[in-house]
C-alpha cells in the first residue's frame, strides 16, 4: 500500500490525536479539516448517530476531494429514554459548558437509584471517498452514571460515567486505559480496519 492522507472532518484537537496515535506505524497520514480551505459547518440535523456521521462525511469527502472520516458521539441514559443522545453536545443549551451538561444530568437523575443508572456512550464513525460510502462502524460502552463528578482527565461527560465493571469514571482514566475500552476506541479500531481493507483492495492496488 502507498503512503494514503485520510481528512478527519473535525475541528476538536483531541479527537485528531487520538486517531494520529492509532494510525502510527501504518501508511496513513491523518490530516484535519484545518488543513484545508476554511468552509461552512455542517449541521448536524440526525435523529441517529449514523446520519450525521454519514452526513459530514459526504459532504466534507466531496469539499475536500479526499477520503475522510467522520464521527459522531454522545451518551444515552436509559432511565431518560436514550437522552441526551444525539443532543449530548448541547444538553443543557446553545452555548452551555460541559459543567453545564453533567449538572442537569444529575439533577434530572437525583431520585434514581444505582442498578437502574445505566447508559452507553456510543461513537459512529463513517468513512467516505469524493461522496462515495465505504463504511460506517460503530462502538459502544456500557456503564452507570455516577452521583457526584469525579476526576480531572478526559472533557464532557467523562466525571459521572463510570464504565461496567470499575469503580472508577472515565475522568480518573488516562487516555490510553480510557482508549482501550471507550466507544470511540472501540469505534477508531473498527475504523482503522475498514480503512485499511478499503485501501488494501482498491483497484489499483490489486494484483
Ligand atoms: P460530538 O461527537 O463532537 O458531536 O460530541 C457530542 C458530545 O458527546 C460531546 O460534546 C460530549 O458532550 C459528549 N461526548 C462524546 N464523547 C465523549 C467522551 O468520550 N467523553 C465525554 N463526553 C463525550
Amino acid at each position: 500500500m502507498q503512503n494514503q492522507k485520510v481528512v478527519l472532518a473535525t475541528q476538536n484537537k483531541d479527537k485528531l490525536k487520538e486517531l494520529q496515535h492509532l494510525m502510527k506505524g501504518s501508511k496513513i497520514e491523518v490530516l484535519s479539516l484545518t488543513d484545508f480551505k476554511k468552509s461552512s459547518a455542517v449541521h448536524e440535523d440526525g435523529k441517529t448517530f449514523e446520519e450525521n456521521a454519514e452526513k459530514k462525511a459526504r459532504v466534507y469527502s466531496k469539499r475536500t476531494r479526499s477520503l475522510v472520516l467522520a464521527d459522531d458521539s454522545g451518551l444515552c441514559v436509559r432511565p431518560l429514554g436514550g437522552k441526551p443522545g444525539v443532543y449530548s453536545a448541547r444538553y443543557a443549551g446553545p452555548k452551555c459548558s460541559y459543567e453545564d451538561n453533567n449538572i442537569k444530568l444529575l439533577g434530572q437523575l437525583r431520585l434514581i437509584p444505582w442498578p437502574k443508572r445505566r447508559a452507553t456512550f456510543v461513537s459512529v464513525i463513517s468513512i467516505f471517498d469524493q461522496g462515495r460510502k465505504i463504511a460506517t462502524v460503530r462502538g459502544e460502552c456500557d456503564g452507570r452514571i455516577g452521583f457526584i463528578e469525579k476526576g480531572d482527565f478526559g472533557f464532557g461527560y467523562d466525571p459521572i460515567f463510570i464504565p461496567e465493571g470499575m469503580s472508577k469514571t472515565y475522568a480518573e482514566l488516562n487516555s490510553a486505559q480510557k482508549g482501550k475500552i471507550s466507544h470511540r476506541g472501540r469505534a477508531l479500531r473498527a475504523a482503522k480496519k475498514a480503512l485499511l481493507k478499503y485501501l488494501n483492495n482498491r483497484p489499483e492496488h490489486v494484483g
